[in-house]
């Protein structure tokens, strides 16, 4: 059973993937208990990076209602591998910094295709790793990385407290995605000094931490932006309401 707040944060994130589905050519359906079971290994493996590895659940196709609805466009239905199925259950692959987590452990890479597929192998057609207190926007090393990936690649930003020895990281350059409360507004100097020490928590990890904020962007290995719809068990986007019922 998901946690509420992060079924109601996969509500209003959702909401705004609706809202800007024009903008992008494609889009993937992630579970949201997958995310929930992504932010505890996050947590564990803090203060590393994770790289987790996913492929589309064959037994579940997007139904041609769900398309309808979220699609954009400017459309187009063979962007990328797997691309008509809900994504698969998750696999934690690998920890390491922003470079090295790219880097998987020989037992995930297949053989056949490692020598040229890259430092992740052919091992998973869809991937994520996460930036802990860290927007969700590609570095350079992530582009490099996604260049042999078939399917889609995801960042998850995670935005907590106490927050070790890498405060939140916000200025970097790029489209965004973020999931946070409302009142949470990004101040400058001083005062945003003051306002961190009160800022409003969207939920808490197993670890204790609190959770200020997620940030959660897919993108295609062309550097289109894909993207993301979280959904319940039965693959259906949660809080879409023309889809309930
Ligand atoms: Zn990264």
């Amino acid at each position: 059973m998901v946690a509420s707040w992060l079924v109601e944060a996969a509500s209003a994130y959702n909401q705004t993937s609706l809202e800007k589905r024009d903008g992008y050519p494609a889009f993937v359906l992630l579970p949201v208990g997958h995310l929930e079971t992504i932010l505890g290994w996050a947590f564990q493996s803090l203060p590393d990076e994770i790289l987790i590895g996913f492929d589309p659940l064959q037994t579940m196709s997007i139904s041609d209602e769900i398309i309808e609805t979220c699609q954009g466009a400017d459309h187009r239905s063979d962007l990328f591998a797997g691309q008509a199925f809900v994504i698969g259950e998750p696999h934690l692959v690998n920890r390491g910094d922003s470079f090295s987590v790219h880097h998987v452990p020989e037992e995930w890479v297949d053989e056949l295709f490692a020598s040229d597929r890259g430092s992740r192998g052919a091992r998973f057609t869809h991937w994520m790793h996460t930036h802990p207190n860290c927007v969700a926007i590609p570095s350079t090393a992530d582009a490099d990385a996604a260049q042999y990936t078939e399917g889609v690649d995801m960042i998850l930003g995670i935005e907590f407290s106490p927050e070790g020895p890498l405060p939140w990281f916000e200025d970097a350059e790029g489209v965004r995605r973020p999931l946070k409360p409302e009142s949470d507004e990004p101040k400058k100097g001083w005062g945003s000094w003051m306002s961190r020490q009160r800022r409003p928590v969207l939920g808490r990890a197993s670890t204790g931490h609190s959770i200020h904020g997620l940030e959660l962007i897919a993108f295609h290995r062309t550097g289109v932006g894909v993207n993301v719809l979280l959904v319940d068990d039965d693959g259906q986007p949660i809080g879409i309401d023309s889809l309930e019922n």
